[in-house]
């Protein structure tokens, strides 16, 4: 049974008809925050009433991804189907109470009512037909098996119900332009409506944050609550995520790219998503951008929610960021800055399954190996990008960027003779180390009068396959001499080839 105390009750309540994606998880991210700011609970409650579309893979989806992000969940997951009962019950509560009806009107009738609204020019509201009903007249009708459904009794009130949302500020209704909506349908099942406010009576919940689509729903639900003298809870609703082009973000128009699923796969931390979402829609006053998860919890309040839709600024085809390129810059912060032997965690799978991982990673070659993450992940933005880009660190087999092969090697011919010859001058260093490195090369330049922007390059672009990277000294002390010296000698036959 729900605590009935003040304590702070919140859910995340997602409809399992497709993947988890990023304006669902960031309305259980300022749910979670919201819970855990206030040593509350946060439930997570799947809405799976709507049989043909909800599925079990996207239950699972939501789950693992939920648990990926971190947002542990203290009740749940409960099932919405689980309690069509309830919500049913519910409903004939409000019968016996006088604050809802049966209606017989057929779906004719109605059919021709809104045609002729439409027709002179007049907006559309049930004109409460069944309303006036007698409870026998209602009961005759029942037993000579005319369908029926139920429909709340919208007080017969002046003016207008009026409640403060806690980012939108007060909001009203006019008791007028609500029509008596239905609750039951003629099969006896709940509308979402009802499931939804019930659940969220049953379940105890003092906070309702959700999406700003879920505002038009919000009068008709405190209708429910005052009638079923349920506690209101707060209601947050928050803004919109839209594209560039100002359409709401959506699997249908963006694939992918919306969905969590896609970060992990592209090699996102997931605390770095978690910190891109809070800020699509909430700010602290002094714009602060990396928090950790305790600065998170602390700084957040409701308060810094904007009214604003935010804006999810991704370029479909740009080839220079797949997406907003402030999630990627967030991430690369992240890798950047963790403690390294954690980034050690998080990619040792992503490399394992590209056959990269030595299991000596773990032993001898430890510190060779937290040195070389530290060497690259400065300029990194994923976690794949040490599979990718970094791959030259862990494995002879690697693609030269063609790009930087044209600019540097094939644009000079005598490349092809100094770089065999520098490996000699390098395999003879007794020590291998970024200085011992550079002193030779240094030295070579200056003995054959190469030119030193060529050399570094070419040497860059044949050891390391790209064309920019780290310190050049430290990216060959790091790769090895045997390594190296093998690249370079290899060189004529790259340029063959
Ligand atoms: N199941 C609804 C959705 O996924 C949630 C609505 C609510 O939070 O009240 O949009």
């Amino acid at each position: 049974m729900p605590d009935k105390s003040d304590k702070v009750r919140v859910r995340f309540a997602p409809s399992p008809t497709g993947y988890l994606h990023i304006g669902g998880a960031r309305t259980a991210v300022y749910n979670w925050l919201f819970a855990r700011k206030h040593k509350g609970s946060f439930i997570l409650r799947i809405e799976d009433t709507d049989a043909e579309r909800s599925t079990t893979d996207s239950i699972e989806g939501i789950l693992d991804g939920l648990k990926w992000l971190g947002l542990d969940w203290d009740e749940g997951p409960y099932f919405q189907s689980a309690n069509i009962n309830a919500h049913k019950k519910a409903a004939e509560h409000l019968i016996e109470t006088g604050h809802a009806y049966k209606c017989f009107c057929t779906k004719e009738d109605l059919d021709m009512k809104r045609e002729a609204a439409k027709t002179s020019k007049q907006p559309y509201k049930y004109d409460r037909n069944c309303r006036k009903l007698s409870a026998k007249e209602a009961a005759e009708n029942e037993a000579s098996g005319i369908p029926c459904v139920v429909r709340f009794k919208v007080p017969d009130r002046e003016g207008a119900l009026v409640f403060n949302d806690l980012v939108y500020g007060p909001i009203e209704r006019h008791y007028d332009d609500i029509e008596d909506f239905v609750i039951l349908r003629s099969d006896g099942s709940p509308l979402y409506l009802l499931s939804n406010a019930v659940d969220d009576i049953n379940d105890g919940i003092t906070h309702v944050i959700r999406g700003q689509d879920g505002l038009a729903n919000t009068p008709r639900q405190i209708l429910i609550y005052e009638a079923l003298g349920a506690r209101l809870p707060e209601f947050a609703h928050m803004p919109l995520t839209l594209d560039l082009k100002k359409q709401k973000i959506s699997k249908r128009t963006h694939g992918e790219v919306v969905a969590v699923q896609f970060y992990r796969e592209h090699g996102f931390l997931p605390w770095a998503l978690v910190n891109f979402l809070v800020l699509l829609g909430w700010h602290t006053p002094d714009d602060r951008e990396i928090f950790t998860r305790d600065e998170l919890i602390a700084a957040f309040s409701l308060d810094g929610i904007s009214r604003a839709n935010s804006i999810f600024n991704y370029r479909p085809g740009d080839p220079k960021f797949f997406t907003d390129p402030k999630a990627l810059s967030i991430n690369a912060r992240y890798i950047k800055e963790l403690p390294v032997e954690e980034i050690a965690w998080q990619i040792k799978d992503k490399l394992k399954e590209a056959g990269l991982y030595d299991t000596q990673y773990d032993g001898a070659k430890r510190q060779w190996f937290l040195d070389t993450l530290n060497l690259l992940r400065v300029r990194y933005h994923t976690l794949n990008d040490f599979v990718t880009l970094g791959r030259p660190y862990f494995s002879d087999e690697f693609q030269i960027d063609q790009k930087a092969l044209n600019k540097n090697i094939l644009k000079y011919p005598e490349v092809k003779d100094w770089l065999p010859q520098l490996a000699e001058a390098l395999s003879r260093l007794p020590t291998w180390g970024a200085a011992e490195t550079e002193a030779a090369i240094r030295g070579f330049i200056d003995k054959t009068g190469a030119g030193s922007g060529v050399i570094i390059n070419a040497v860059r672009t044949v050891v390391t396959g790209q064309a920019v990277g780290p310190g050049l000294f430290e990216c060959l002390a790091a790769i090895g001499k045997e390594r190296v010296t093998t690249r370079l000698k290899n060189m004529p036959n790259l340029v063959m080839a």
